[in-house]
């Protein structure tokens, strides 16, 4: 998708500050962080929005490296918060998947 802002990350044609990578997966720092710690993890493929998820073990991944960026960023004993928003209810403004990893704060509930 060449209109796509984080398919412009995965090419490298927008450099975002990166945490982590591998074959299937992008993470790094949200650009307007909403936590002391906020990273981005989302699939290389374009997938549009969770209801476009049909890969159970990328799924399975994206939640895995969340887990493990959540101890690299020193998260795991305090806690932390994994969010997809879907669709316009759920505030999504990009429409390429990502999870989001915010931490290092108290988190509200529910969210606004
Ligand atoms: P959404 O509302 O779609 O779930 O979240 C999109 C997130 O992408 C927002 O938290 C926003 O700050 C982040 N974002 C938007 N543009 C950029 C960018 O150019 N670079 C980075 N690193 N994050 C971005
Ligand atoms: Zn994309």
């Amino acid at each position: 998708m060449t209109d796509c802002l984080f398919c412009k990350m995965v090419a490298g044609d927008i450099k975002p500050d990166v945490v982590y990578e591998n074959e299937a997966i992008l993470a790094f720092r949200d650009i307007n962080p909403q936590a002391p710690v906020h990273i981005l993890i989302i699939p290389k493929s374009h997938i549009t929005t969770l209801n476009d998820l049909n890969d159970v073990q990328l799924g399975g991944q994206i939640l895995q490296v969340a887990v493990e960026l959540a101890e690299q960023e020193g998260l795991t004993e305090d806690g932390y918060r994994t969010v997809f928003n879907c669709n316009r209810n759920g505030g999504q403004a990009v429409y390429h998947l990502h999870l989001h990893l915010l931490g290092g704060r108290q988190m509200g509930w529910p969210p606004g």
